[in-house]
Protein backbone atom coordinates (compact mmCIF):
# COMPACT_ATOMS: atom_id res chain seq x y z
CA UNK A 1 0.00 0.00 0.00
CA UNK A 2 1.00 4.05 -0.97
CA UNK A 3 2.29 5.20 2.60
CA UNK A 4 4.20 8.36 3.90
CA UNK A 5 6.27 8.03 6.60
CA UNK A 6 8.78 8.49 8.64
CA UNK A 7 12.43 6.98 8.49
CA UNK A 8 13.84 9.01 11.28
CA UNK A 9 14.38 12.28 13.16
CA UNK A 10 15.79 15.21 11.98
CA UNK A 11 15.57 18.72 14.26
CA UNK A 12 16.95 21.01 11.71
CA UNK A 13 15.74 19.28 8.47
CA UNK A 14 12.47 17.15 9.47
CA UNK A 15 11.36 17.11 5.59
CA UNK A 16 14.29 14.99 4.85
CA UNK A 17 13.26 11.93 7.10
CA UNK A 18 9.48 12.29 4.67
CA UNK A 19 9.22 9.25 2.62
CA UNK A 20 6.22 8.53 0.40
CA UNK A 21 6.42 4.68 -0.80
CA UNK A 22 5.24 0.86 -0.53
CA UNK A 23 4.58 -1.23 3.09
CA UNK A 24 2.67 -3.97 3.92
CA UNK A 25 -0.73 -3.99 4.12
CA UNK A 26 -1.16 -4.10 8.19
CA UNK A 27 -3.33 -7.22 9.44
CA UNK A 28 -5.57 -5.83 12.97
CA UNK A 29 -4.43 -7.45 16.30
CA UNK A 30 -7.67 -7.75 18.98
CA UNK A 31 -9.26 -4.50 19.82
CA UNK A 32 -8.34 -3.35 16.75
CA UNK A 33 -10.05 -2.19 13.48
CA UNK A 34 -8.14 -2.09 10.50
CA UNK A 35 -9.68 1.14 8.05
CA UNK A 36 -9.73 1.88 4.47
CA UNK A 37 -8.55 5.19 4.64
CA UNK A 38 -10.19 8.91 2.48
CA UNK A 39 -8.90 11.43 4.06
CA UNK A 40 -5.99 12.40 6.73
CA UNK A 41 -5.51 16.19 8.12
CA UNK A 42 -2.12 16.97 8.81
CA UNK A 43 -0.56 18.17 12.20
CA UNK A 44 1.95 19.89 13.72
CA UNK A 45 2.67 16.47 15.91
CA UNK A 46 3.36 14.81 12.32
CA UNK A 47 6.12 17.26 11.84
CA UNK A 48 7.59 17.70 15.59
CA UNK A 49 7.44 13.67 14.83
CA UNK A 50 10.08 14.12 12.00
CA UNK A 51 11.93 16.29 14.04
CA UNK A 52 12.25 13.55 16.73
CA UNK A 53 10.41 15.88 19.34
CA UNK A 54 8.34 14.05 21.99
CA UNK A 55 7.41 10.21 22.23
CA UNK A 56 9.23 8.37 20.49
CA UNK A 57 8.27 5.54 17.65
CA UNK A 58 9.32 2.72 18.82
CA UNK A 59 10.74 1.57 15.30
CA UNK A 60 11.41 3.18 11.92
CA UNK A 61 9.72 3.52 8.59
CA UNK A 62 7.12 5.30 10.61
CA UNK A 63 3.80 6.35 9.03
CA UNK A 64 2.49 9.53 9.94
CA UNK A 65 -0.68 10.83 10.50
CA UNK A 66 -2.79 11.15 13.91
CA UNK A 67 -6.32 12.28 11.76
CA UNK A 68 -8.26 9.77 10.07
CA UNK A 69 -11.71 8.91 8.23
CA UNK A 70 -11.92 6.03 6.29
CA UNK A 71 -14.15 2.68 5.67
CA UNK A 72 -14.22 -0.28 8.12
CA UNK A 73 -12.47 -3.17 5.91
CA UNK A 74 -11.49 -5.69 8.72
CA UNK A 75 -11.75 -6.35 12.70
CA UNK A 76 -9.06 -8.04 14.85
CA UNK A 77 -9.82 -11.74 16.11
CA UNK A 78 -12.60 -10.94 19.44
CA UNK A 79 -13.23 -7.37 18.61
CA UNK A 80 -16.48 -6.09 19.38
CA UNK A 81 -17.66 -4.59 16.31
CA UNK A 82 -19.47 -0.92 16.83
CA UNK A 83 -19.76 -0.37 13.35
CA UNK A 84 -20.59 -2.34 10.32
CA UNK A 85 -17.65 -3.19 7.54
CA UNK A 86 -18.11 -0.17 4.95
CA UNK A 87 -19.44 2.47 7.47
CA UNK A 88 -17.54 5.91 7.07
CA UNK A 89 -16.23 6.32 9.94
CA UNK A 90 -14.01 9.17 12.04
CA UNK A 91 -11.34 7.75 14.60
CA UNK A 92 -10.82 9.00 18.04
CA UNK A 93 -7.05 9.87 17.34
CA UNK A 94 -6.15 8.98 21.42
CA UNK A 95 -4.73 5.69 22.48
CA UNK A 96 -5.07 4.82 26.57
CA UNK A 97 -4.69 1.63 28.38
CA UNK A 98 -8.51 1.53 28.85
CA UNK A 99 -7.89 -0.26 32.72
CA UNK A 100 -6.06 2.19 34.87
CA UNK A 101 -7.71 4.72 37.45
CA UNK A 102 -7.64 7.79 34.65
CA UNK A 103 -8.96 5.01 32.16
CA UNK A 104 -11.96 4.24 34.44
CA UNK A 105 -12.37 8.02 35.87
CA UNK A 106 -14.08 10.69 33.82
CA UNK A 107 -10.61 11.85 32.39
CA UNK A 108 -8.59 8.71 30.24
CA UNK A 109 -6.32 11.98 28.45
CA UNK A 110 -4.16 11.21 31.94
CA UNK A 111 -3.57 7.41 31.52
CA UNK A 112 -0.03 7.09 32.43
CA UNK A 113 0.38 4.72 28.73
CA UNK A 114 -1.70 8.15 26.92
CA UNK A 115 -0.75 7.64 22.84
CA UNK A 116 -1.40 9.14 19.92
CA UNK A 117 -1.90 7.58 16.54
CA UNK A 118 2.04 7.94 15.35
CA UNK A 119 3.40 7.55 19.11
CA UNK A 120 4.80 4.42 20.58
CA UNK A 121 4.15 1.17 18.81
CA UNK A 122 1.19 2.37 16.79
CA UNK A 123 1.61 3.78 13.48
CA UNK A 124 -0.17 7.11 11.85
CA UNK A 125 -3.10 6.90 9.15
CA UNK A 126 -1.34 8.66 6.24
CA UNK A 127 -1.55 5.33 3.96
CA UNK A 128 -4.10 3.26 2.29
CA UNK A 129 -4.66 1.22 5.09
CA UNK A 130 -4.66 2.26 8.76
CA UNK A 131 -5.23 0.52 12.15
CA UNK A 132 -7.07 2.21 15.40
CA UNK A 133 -8.77 0.62 18.56
CA UNK A 134 -12.57 -0.54 17.30
CA UNK A 135 -13.33 1.42 20.31
CA UNK A 136 -12.53 4.70 18.90
CA UNK A 137 -14.54 5.11 15.72
CA UNK A 138 -17.38 6.96 15.35
CA UNK A 139 -19.98 7.84 12.33
CA UNK A 140 -18.71 10.98 10.56
CA UNK A 141 -21.11 13.39 11.68
CA UNK A 142 -23.89 14.64 9.18
CA UNK A 143 -23.93 17.45 6.93
CA UNK A 144 -19.70 17.39 6.69
CA UNK A 145 -17.78 15.86 4.39
CA UNK A 146 -14.83 12.74 4.61
CA UNK A 147 -12.44 15.81 3.91
CA UNK A 148 -13.77 17.76 6.62
CA UNK A 149 -14.33 15.34 9.54
CA UNK A 150 -10.46 14.03 8.64
CA UNK A 151 -10.00 18.02 10.96
CA UNK A 152 -12.12 17.16 13.78
CA UNK A 153 -9.89 14.56 16.01
CA UNK A 154 -6.48 16.60 16.70
CA UNK A 155 -6.87 20.17 16.24
CA UNK A 156 -10.68 20.89 16.46
CA UNK A 157 -11.01 18.29 19.54
CA UNK A 158 -7.92 20.20 21.52
CA UNK A 159 -10.14 23.39 20.94
CA UNK A 160 -13.35 22.28 21.98
CA UNK A 161 -11.54 21.03 25.61
CA UNK A 162 -9.95 24.08 25.94
CA UNK A 163 -12.55 26.16 25.39
CA UNK A 164 -16.00 23.82 26.96
CA UNK A 165 -14.06 21.86 29.30
CA UNK A 166 -11.15 23.73 30.69
CA UNK A 167 -12.34 26.78 30.27
CA UNK A 168 -15.62 25.97 31.22
CA UNK A 169 -17.06 28.72 28.58
CA UNK A 170 -20.83 29.25 28.02
CA UNK A 171 -22.83 31.16 24.76
CA UNK A 172 -21.81 35.10 25.19
CA UNK A 173 -18.54 34.71 27.22
CA UNK A 174 -15.57 36.33 25.77
CA UNK A 175 -12.26 34.67 24.67
CA UNK A 176 -9.06 36.11 23.02
CA UNK A 177 -7.53 33.36 20.81
CA UNK A 178 -3.81 34.25 19.96
CA UNK A 179 -2.72 33.84 16.57
CA UNK A 180 -4.53 33.51 13.81
CA UNK A 181 -4.61 31.17 10.75
CA UNK A 182 -3.33 28.07 12.08
CA UNK A 183 -5.37 24.80 12.48
CA UNK A 184 -5.94 24.82 16.36
CA UNK A 185 -6.48 28.26 16.22
CA UNK A 186 -9.42 28.19 13.60
CA UNK A 187 -10.79 25.16 15.20
CA UNK A 188 -11.17 27.00 18.12
CA UNK A 189 -12.39 30.15 16.02
CA UNK A 190 -15.11 28.38 14.07
CA UNK A 191 -16.28 25.95 17.50
CA UNK A 192 -16.47 29.72 19.90
CA UNK A 193 -18.29 31.20 16.57
CA UNK A 194 -20.68 28.48 16.10
CA UNK A 195 -21.37 28.15 19.59
CA UNK A 196 -22.72 31.66 20.65
CA UNK A 197 -19.20 32.87 22.07
CA UNK A 198 -17.80 36.75 21.44
CA UNK A 199 -14.36 35.79 19.83
CA UNK A 200 -11.41 38.36 19.86
CA UNK A 201 -8.27 36.90 17.43
CA UNK A 202 -4.71 38.33 17.54
CA UNK A 203 -2.62 37.83 14.88
CA UNK A 204 0.89 40.40 13.83
CA UNK A 205 -0.14 39.50 10.26
CA UNK A 206 -2.36 42.09 8.32
CA UNK A 207 -3.30 39.71 6.03
CA UNK A 208 -4.36 37.17 8.20
CA UNK A 209 -6.44 40.05 10.65
CA UNK A 210 -8.46 40.57 7.38
CA UNK A 211 -8.94 36.85 6.88
CA UNK A 212 -10.21 36.29 10.36
CA UNK A 213 -11.88 39.65 10.29
CA UNK A 214 -13.94 37.97 7.05
CA UNK A 215 -14.85 35.10 8.52
CA UNK A 216 -16.95 36.89 11.15
CA UNK A 217 -14.46 37.17 13.71
CA UNK A 218 -16.18 40.05 15.94
CA UNK A 219 -12.89 41.87 17.48
CA UNK A 220 -9.43 41.25 15.37
CA UNK A 221 -6.58 42.84 17.11
CA UNK A 222 -2.77 43.44 15.82
CA UNK A 223 -0.18 41.41 18.14
CA UNK A 224 1.96 43.46 20.07
CA UNK A 225 2.86 46.13 22.75
CA UNK A 226 -0.76 47.52 22.09
CA UNK A 227 -3.19 44.53 22.26
CA UNK A 228 -3.48 44.34 25.61
CA UNK A 229 -4.86 47.37 25.91
CA UNK A 230 -7.13 47.38 22.96
CA UNK A 231 -8.67 44.54 24.51
CA UNK A 232 -9.50 45.44 27.21
CA UNK A 233 -10.87 48.87 26.28
CA UNK A 234 -13.20 46.81 23.92
CA UNK A 235 -14.40 44.96 26.93
CA UNK A 236 -15.12 48.25 29.04
CA UNK A 237 -11.88 47.63 31.30
CA UNK A 238 -12.85 44.06 32.21
CA UNK A 239 -10.59 41.90 30.03
CA UNK A 240 -12.16 38.33 28.59
CA UNK A 241 -13.18 35.36 30.33
CA UNK A 242 -10.38 33.19 28.73
CA UNK A 243 -7.52 32.81 26.20
CA UNK A 244 -6.98 30.24 24.08
CA UNK A 245 -2.81 30.19 23.54
CA UNK A 246 -0.40 28.07 21.92
CA UNK A 247 1.86 30.91 21.12
CA UNK A 248 4.08 31.23 23.96
CA UNK A 249 6.65 33.83 24.51
CA UNK A 250 5.58 36.45 22.30
CA UNK A 251 2.78 36.87 23.70
CA UNK A 252 2.12 34.95 27.24
CA UNK A 253 2.54 38.76 28.95
CA UNK A 254 -0.54 40.10 26.71
CA UNK A 255 -2.78 36.54 27.41
CA UNK A 256 -2.04 37.34 31.39
CA UNK A 257 -2.85 41.53 30.93
CA UNK A 258 -6.51 40.87 29.41
CA UNK A 259 -7.96 38.22 31.15
CA UNK A 260 -10.56 39.66 33.31
CA UNK A 261 -10.40 39.10 37.31
CA UNK A 262 -10.93 34.90 38.03
CA UNK A 263 -10.06 34.29 34.08
CA UNK A 264 -8.37 31.08 32.88
CA UNK A 265 -5.09 31.01 30.31
CA UNK A 266 -5.59 27.45 28.74
CA UNK A 267 -2.31 26.64 27.09
CA UNK A 268 -1.92 23.57 24.60
CA UNK A 269 0.58 24.55 22.58
CA UNK A 270 4.15 26.68 22.70
CA UNK A 271 5.14 26.94 19.18
CA UNK A 272 7.43 30.32 19.76
CA UNK A 273 8.74 29.13 23.09
CA UNK A 274 8.30 28.04 25.89
CA UNK A 275 9.35 30.01 29.11
CA UNK A 276 8.39 33.48 28.74
CA UNK A 277 8.00 35.28 32.53
CA UNK A 278 5.31 33.64 35.18
CA UNK A 279 4.27 37.56 35.94
CA UNK A 280 3.27 35.51 39.30
CA UNK A 281 2.19 38.78 41.12
CA UNK A 282 -0.47 39.22 38.62
CA UNK A 283 -1.67 35.16 38.66
CA UNK A 284 -2.27 35.63 42.09
CA UNK A 285 -3.22 38.95 43.04
CA UNK A 286 -6.10 38.77 39.50
CA UNK A 287 -6.55 35.26 41.17
CA UNK A 288 -5.82 33.93 37.51
CA UNK A 289 -6.35 30.28 36.54
CA UNK A 290 -3.10 28.64 34.13
CA UNK A 291 -4.69 25.41 32.79
CA UNK A 292 -2.65 22.98 30.66
CA UNK A 293 -4.60 21.20 27.90
CA UNK A 294 -3.94 18.04 25.94
CA UNK A 295 -6.37 16.27 23.56
CA UNK A 296 -9.56 15.43 24.40
CA UNK A 297 -11.67 12.38 25.97
CA UNK A 298 -13.46 10.06 24.30
CA UNK A 299 -16.72 11.35 25.66
CA UNK A 300 -15.38 14.91 24.38
CA UNK A 301 -15.29 13.83 20.80
CA UNK A 302 -18.29 12.46 20.39
CA UNK A 303 -19.29 15.87 22.04
CA UNK A 304 -17.84 17.84 19.42
CA UNK A 305 -19.06 15.30 16.68
CA UNK A 306 -22.69 16.24 18.01
CA UNK A 307 -21.69 20.34 18.31
CA UNK A 308 -20.20 20.06 14.16
CA UNK A 309 -23.80 18.24 13.24
CA UNK A 310 -25.74 20.64 15.22
CA UNK A 311 -24.21 23.77 14.44
CA UNK A 312 -23.41 23.24 10.60
CA UNK A 313 -20.34 24.02 11.35
CA UNK A 314 -17.22 23.52 8.25
CA UNK A 315 -13.85 23.11 9.27
CA UNK A 316 -11.71 25.78 7.46
CA UNK A 317 -9.58 23.87 4.79
CA UNK A 318 -6.66 25.39 3.43
CA UNK A 319 -5.79 22.87 0.71
CA UNK A 320 -6.05 19.23 -0.28
CA UNK A 321 -3.48 16.84 -1.40
CA UNK A 322 -3.68 13.56 -2.70
CA UNK A 323 -1.01 11.18 -0.85
CA UNK A 324 1.42 11.01 -3.44
CA UNK A 325 2.02 14.50 -2.92
CA UNK A 326 2.32 14.70 1.03
CA UNK A 327 5.61 16.43 0.71
CA UNK A 328 3.88 19.51 -0.84
CA UNK A 329 1.84 18.95 2.26
CA UNK A 330 4.25 18.95 4.82
CA UNK A 331 6.02 21.97 3.21
CA UNK A 332 3.20 23.74 3.85
CA UNK A 333 2.62 23.22 6.94
CA UNK A 334 6.25 23.89 7.80
CA UNK A 335 6.11 27.14 6.20
CA UNK A 336 2.88 28.55 8.77
CA UNK A 337 1.58 29.94 5.65
CA UNK A 338 -1.70 27.51 5.55
CA UNK A 339 -4.70 29.19 6.92
CA UNK A 340 -7.28 26.32 8.02
CA UNK A 341 -6.06 22.37 8.06
CA UNK A 342 -4.37 20.70 5.23
CA UNK A 343 -6.02 17.63 4.38
CA UNK A 344 -4.83 14.74 2.15
CA UNK A 345 -6.92 12.48 0.24
CA UNK A 346 -6.16 8.61 -0.06
CA UNK A 347 -7.29 6.76 -3.22
ZN1 LIG B 1 -5.11 3.98 31.28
Amino acid sequence: MLAAYATGADADDPLSKLEIGDLEVPAPPRGFVRLAVSAVSLNHHDLWTLRGVGAPPSRYPRVLGCDVVGTVDAFGPDTAEPEALGTEVVAHAVITCGHCDACLGPDETLCRHFAMLTEGPYDGSLAQYCLVPARNIMPVPKGITAVEAACLPTAYLTAYRMLFSKARLRPGATVLIQGAGGGLSTAAESLALATGLRVFVSSRSEQKRQAAAARGVHHVIAAGREAASEVLSLTGGEGVDAVIESVGEPTWATSLRVLRRGGAIVVAGATAGADPPADLRRVFWRQLQVLGSTMGTRSEFRALLATVEASGLHPLIDSVFPLAQAGAAFAKLESGLATGKLVITVA
